[in-house]
């Protein structure tokens, strides 16, 4: 614990610089924009003016108290002397993290305490190994208002018991005592007449780090429940997880953010990271200054691409065609790096007809599966194991020893062939004159991609990743600094040691089935799919916000209507609370202890900055009585700090240096190379062959519910249009628009999304919307205007833009169904996913839009 004073003057006037920076982020247009809109059916009751006066008000309190410097505020702006006034009160300062869970996750600040109230943040300073300050320890403007967020009257307080229909906002207030003997009582009924898959747990990302959601997993295995597994953002990670990006090192991505500052061009592609990325936005904003190109690939031109030197507007689900097209020019103009394919990629393995590995124990040389069992490579001459041959050949069809085989790089030529330059121009909608610019740019130099999740939101995602990832292996772009792709980095080797710790002394009790939530609601309708026979009969719900966060609201709404118990444990009444039969207050993040592992190359043990309000909880405390009342008291004795160094007490975090000797002295340790980290370079590629797998052998889906699957078509790249939101379909004559959402610096999903200081500047949801697709429905910017297709609606204010290409419509992410006018963008979008990916495939939907007043 560090004893610190700060002068609340600076911290008020960072925050108005945040304020009015962040405006003037928006540019000109979109101020307009933000200016116009009028607060609806969301009325916060704070103005700016108040907003600085409440907030200097929270901090002022410290000030008069014993602020070194004498000053705070008296009318907006205006410092006011109160030296010799103020009696001095102790500060503490303790360690903590934000849990926004957007591109930062959990950047760490410093929580300054008076008289056991959170009076201010502030960043930490924090260094790397070699003694320079970290980049990572930066705080967006959204981390500024976690105080205004714990303190707000929105927090629950008091476990809740529904008293009327479901969703009519009834409650009786209970005591945890009441409310932990209800939820155990009906789970045991359940599992005793349906078996333990009666009982469903699903997480999600918010407020939360693996830590305690590894301790909730343990209750998990106990009862033998079913995981209700999220299809957020899977496609993006399972395919770099398939690619040996994600996972098995200590970052994410080929390279660790730092590592964006070396590259020569730098590929912002459906994502928005001046909006989404904000703390780290700076790495870019570096490397451009030092001279590199930043082109913006996206179907909204938006505020990174105003800062872009090439900005190209493509078709929604196409991107995986554009991917291609550059791979095929840099084939067409011998810009590959066949070195590179060689020895770190799969391109030269065999494949045999059935879509596998030619291997040594084809041939009877090897027992299948043994370490003996290489996989075969052909130089011209003579058939041998990978590893033997110097020079194998890349192209051609071969039939040896009595196996037709092809390289698989042969298998992803044959993909591309069968797309045209021509087409892929027609079908992106970008001119080929712009396909060949944009290819130049990415074969000059050390080009970076900068990930985001935006088209893991159409059911043909994968086409993307995997091209991203293709074009990168076939060009040597990746296992070198400055090049390759950068994304979520999830710290993990130790976050995976940390999820080893889930099943220990569990004397082998296990978790029941996975289901991924897409196929939730048929399976609870029809009670069994495939081969799950066991539909979840009541659901627990935590870091989660479902029926505002997942595609298709209204098929959740029905199918929390069937089921006999919905328990939501969360910090405010969220949406999908409303519909709960049981909700549990539980601790904001600067209520509880907790390990982070998040995006920062930090492993941070926080403290406890605050003691927890009224009768709220933390959720190690819930998990704890749930399964000591479930009957399972022996799995649920430690302590938190005995469970919190038992999650780093294993080799691959102590390999990584994190101790919890030096985790507790320390707070933050370091768990990244010094150097910034490259897959293939200064951190292994630990896939299944330890190569960048282009070529995903023996691909099966997701989730195996009987579907058409064809494995040799899933097991390499190739591109085939969106489910739905494409227009070619049939659907498109009745519903010609695609909806896509966008990120926006003032929420993250719905976490921030009754902060009144954030309400201030961006108070309601509105639809952007091409000048054509306007003028042809007789829409102005104001209007109110109804969204619809055949699975729901949504009413709200409609806003002309020249950023959005024709035939989309945008809203950006975040909202609840109390901010819209009626419905909710998720009653438009679809739960239908592809059978390699499940998938929120909010994107991947057409409806027609309509004036209303
Ligand atoms: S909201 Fe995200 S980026 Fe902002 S401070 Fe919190 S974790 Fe960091």
């Amino acid at each position: 614990m560090v004893a610190m004073k700060s002068s609340p003057m600076v911290y008020l006037k960072y925050l108005e610089q945040i304020w009015l920076n962040n405006i003037s982020l928006f540019g000109p247009k979109r101020v307009e924009e933000k200016i116009m809109r009028k607060t609806k059916r969301v009325s916060p009751e704070l103005t700016r003016r108040s907003f600085l006066a409440a907030t200097a008000g929270a901090v002022a309190a410290g000030s008069l108290a014993g602020c070194a410097s004498g000053n705070t505020v008296g009318e907006e702006g205006e410092s006011v002397s109160l030296a010799g006034t103020a009696p001095q009160v102790a500060e503490e300062v303790y360690f903590s993290s934000c849990m926004g869970n957007c591109s930062g996750w959990g950047c760490p600040i410093n929580v300054t305490v008076r008289e056991g109230k959170a009076a201010n943040l502030t960043r930490p300073d924090m260094k790397l190994p070699d003694g320079s300050p970290s980049p990572y320890q930066r705080i967006c403007l959204k981390g500024y208002t976690n105080i205004e967020r714990m303190y707000a009257d929105t927090r629950l307080q008091y476990p809740l018991k529904r008293k009327g229909e479901r969703g009519a906002g009834e409650w009786e207030r209970i005591s945890w005592d009441e409310a932990i003997a209800e939820i155990t009582d009906t789970w045991k009924n359940l599992q005793g007449d349906f078996g333990p898959g009666a009982v469903g747990f699903l997480a999600g990302s918010g407020n939360v780090d693996s830590t305690v959601k590894t301790y909730a997993d343990r209750l998990i295995a106990c009862m033998g429940a079913t995981v209700l597994h999220n299809c957020y953002d899977n496609t993006g990670v399972y395919c770099q997880y398939n690619h040996g990006a994600l996972g098995a090192t200590t970052t994410g991505g080929h390279n660790e953010y730092r590592d964006i500052v070396n590259a020569e061009n730098i590929f912002v592609w459906g994502s928005n990271p001046s909006e989404s990325f904000i703390v780290d936005y700076h790495f870019i904003s570096e490397a451009c200054e030092a001279g590199a190109k930043l082109v913006v690939i996206d179907p909204i031109f938006t505020t990174t691409a105003a800062k872009a030197d090439l900005y190209v507007s493509i078709r929604p689900g196409t991107d995986g065609l554009l991917a291609a097209g550059i791979a095929q020019i840099a084939i067409r103009d011998g810009k590959i790096d066949v070195e590179h394919m060689r020895t770190k990629t799969v391109a030269p393995f065999l494949v045999k007809e059935d879509g596998f590995y030619l291997r040594l124990s084809d041939l009877g040389r090897a027992e299948a599966g043994s370490d003996q069992d290489r996989i075969m490579v052909y130089d011209g001459v003579q058939l041998a194991p990978f590893d033997e041959v110097e020079e194998p050949v890349l192209e051609g069809s071969f039939e040896l020893e009595g196996f037709k085989v092809r390289p698989a790089y042969q298998i992803l030529v044959d993909r591309f062939s069968a797309w045209t330059l021509d087409q892929i121009s027609q079908y992106t909608d970008i001119p080929l004159d712009v396909i060949e610019e944009v290819a130049s740019i990415y074969l000059s130099g050390r080009s970076m991609v900068l990930l985001g999740f935006g088209q893991d939101h159409y059911a043909n995602g994968q086409t993307f990743y995997d091209g991203v990832f293709v074009l990168a292996d076939i060009t040597g772009q990746e296992c070198k600094h400055g090049a390759g792709s950068t994304c979520v980095d999830l710290t993990g080797a130790v976050a995976q040691g940390v999820q080893s710790t889930a099943g220990m002394n569990l004397d082998g009790a296990v978790a029941g089935p996975t289901v991924y939530v897409n196929h939730l609601p048929q399976l609870v309708e029809e009670g069994s799919i495939g081969e799950f026979d066991t539909a979840p009969r009541s659901m627990y719900i935590y870091y989660c916000n479902p029926l505002a966060n997942m595609p298709d609201r209204q098929r959740w709404l029905s199918m929390l209507d069937k089921m006999d118990l919905v328990v939501v444990s969360d910090m405010v009444m969220s949406e999908t609370a409303e519909y709960a039969d049981i909700v549990l207050p539980v601790a904001f993040p600067f209520e509880k202890s907790d390990l982070t592992f998040r995006q920062t190359g930090f492993v941070k043990l926080i403290d406890q900055a605050v003691e927890t309000p009224f009768e709220v909880k933390s959720d190690f405390d819930v998990i704890t009585l749930l399964g000591r009342a479930m009957g399972f008291e022996q799995y649920f004795t430690q302590t938190l700090e005995d469970f919190l160094s038992s999650c780093v007490d294993n080799e691959v975090a102590q390999e990584a240096g994190v101790t919890w000797d030096k985790l507790q002295s320390e707070h933050a340790v370091w768990s990244h190379p010094e150097e910034p980290s490259v897959i293939g370079l200064n951190a292994p590629i630990l896939t299944a062959t330890g190569r960048l797998e282009f070529y995903h052998e023996g691909i099966k889906p997701m989730m195996d519910v009987g579907q058409e699957w064809d494995m040799l078509k899933e097991s390499c790249w190739f591109w085939e249009p969106p489910l739905e939101a494409w227009h070619e379909n049939p659907l498109f004559e009745r519903y010609p628009l695609t909806f896509i959402s966008e990120r926006c610096k003032y929420k993250t999903h719905t976490i921030f999304n009754n902060v009144p200081a954030l309400l201030e500047i961006d108070p309601e949801p509105f639809v952007k919307m091409s000048p054509s697709d306007a003028a042809s429905r007789d829409i102005n910017t104001g209007d109110i205007v109804r969204l619809y297709n055949d699975r729901g609606h949504v009413v709200l204010k409609a806003v002309v833009s020249n950023g959005c290409r024709k035939g989309v419509l945008v809203i950006d992410h975040g909202w609840e169904e109390r901010n819209f006018i009626e419905g909710h963008y998720g009653d438009l979008s679809s739960i239908a996913s592809w059978p390699r990916f499940e998938q929120d495939n909010w994107f991947d939907c057409l409806c027609e839009m309509e004036k209303v007043q």
